[in-house]
């Protein structure tokens, strides 16, 4: 075999044709990234911040949320940490919230402006101590974008009155819903892009994921979804663009995800090592590496 065996200890990979690919992880819990060696990955590509608010309390608890978004980027020592707003709602719910609305992500944010507001002001402050992105779930419309960072210039303001370190980061978005992926070249207003495919197969085959046959559609659904990544890609004019969906955890789709252009992957922790020698084992077209 001429390929190596695959860097054990790093998140910057490189295909066996030498283009550059960056593996981070998925964080789904606050100490879940306690046991990760750090230099193990690229930085975090989401965090799923609802394990910070499991209750309306939370949500309404600035100092709580600030301290694990702070510990997050403790321990990524400098690097990218994709920190994303409540996605609240869909699968997602919240006792007390989501009974009386079937509200999800970006939209109850921007129905409860409350909400985001204290987030938006945990987020600014913890963004002074490390390398932040800061990600919208459910984004739809450009519309959605400008109306959180009008909420982000009025919490800045609000900080800055009161002195409070504090810092504006780059904001960017998933693309999980279909209408938003078609019209990428639309979003000027975000600073980068990351796909969520869990979403995108609910959405493109009009079946859900709470459904007990979704797995079937969800499989049935990977053509179109590669269609559709494909396309937005191109859309993408430049900005950052990287994908956190469950199908960059899957090392059979990682040939097909190169091949549209994907060279940043982000994956639940356990899938580090399967991910990581799929990617050196390929060209960066996706075809297999010779020997392989
Ligand atoms: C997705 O939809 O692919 C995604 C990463 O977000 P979540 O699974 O949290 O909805
Ligand atoms: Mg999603």
């Amino acid at each position: 075999p001429t390929s190596t065996a695959p860097p054990l200890d790093s998140g910057i990979l490189h295909t066996a044709d030498g283009a550059q690919v960056l593996l981070s992880i998925n964080v789904n819990a606050p100490d879940e990234i306690d046991a990760i060696p750090v230099a193990t990955t690229a930085g975090i590509g989401l965090v799923r911040s609802e394990f910070a608010v499991t209750s309306l309390g939370d949500a309404a608890n600035e100092e709580k949320q600030f301290e694990i978004y702070r510990h997050l980027l403790d321990w990524a020592d400098g690097r990218s940490v994709t920190i994303r707003m409540l996605d609240i709602g869909g699968d997602k719910p919240l006792s007390g919230l989501t009974e009386m609305s079937l509200l999800r992500g970006i939209r109850l944010l921007l129905a409860r402006p409350e909400i985001a507001r204290v987030q938006a002001r945990a987020l600014l402050r913890a963004a002074v101590f490390g390398n932040l992105r800061i990600m919208l779930p459910m984004v739809t419309f450009p519309s959605d974008v400008d109306d959180i960072r009008q909420i982000y210039r009025e919490e800045s303001s609000l900080l800055a009155s009161r002195g409070v370190p504090h810092r504006i980061p780059p904001v960017g978005m998933m693309v999980e819903v279909p209408a938003a992926a078609l019209m990428l070249d639309q979003f000027e207003n975000a600073d980068f892009f990351s796909f969520g495919t869990n979403d995108l197969s609910q959405y493109l085959v009009a079946s859900a994921r709470e459904q007990a046959d979704f797995a079937r559609y969800q499989a049935h659904a990977v053509p179109a979804v590669l269609r559709l990544v494909a396309h937005a890609v191109k859309l993408a004019g430049g900005k950052p663009v990287s994908i956190c969906g469950d199908m960059a955890g899957d090392p059979s789709r990682i040939s097909d995800l190169l091949a549209v252009g994907l060279r940043h992957f982000s994956v639940a922790p356990d899938r580090l090592p399967t991910i990581r020698s799929a990617i050196v084992g390929l060209n960066a077209d996706g075809t297999r590496a010779a020997g392989e």
